[in-house]
């Protein structure tokens, strides 16, 4: 598979990648359409700590469930879906109230894949 990697402030090859499989609670998503955003282009130019490198650039994407791990149950392969870029607690206050991009533990998605 291809992937666009984050090497560094200005380059962002595309590189060829292992296919990856999922573990268990894991699905893999083939990726119709990803978006770039503001985030992707700050940290593409240097400008912001917020990418590593090896990171696969691309949080925002649309895609179809390809492979589901074991314990998956809230989808099945073939099933169309949206990435969400934030990952939220779903138990604080902001959460509960249907604010988790306010959620106070939330982690940003980082799409690395596993070279398994
Ligand atoms: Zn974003
Ligand atoms: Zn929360």
């Amino acid at each position: 598979m291809k992937a666009l990697v984050f090497r560094g402030p200005g380059s962002m090859p595309l590189e060829e990648r292992l296919d990856p499989s999922p573990g268990p609670g894991e699905v893999v998503v083939e990726v119709r359409a990803s978006g770039i955003c503001g985030s992707d282009v700050h940290g593409f130019a240097g400008a912001t700590g917020r990418r590593r490198v090896g990171v696969v650039m691309g949080h925002e994407a649309t895609g179809e469930v390809v492979q589901t791990g074991s314990d998956v149950t809230t989808v099945r392969v073939g099933d169309r879906v949206v990435l969400r870029s934030i990952l939220s607690c779903g138990r604080c206050a902001s959460c509960r109230s249907g604010r988790p991009n306010l959620c106070l533990e939330r982690q940003g998605f980082v799409a690395e894949l596993r070279q398994d």
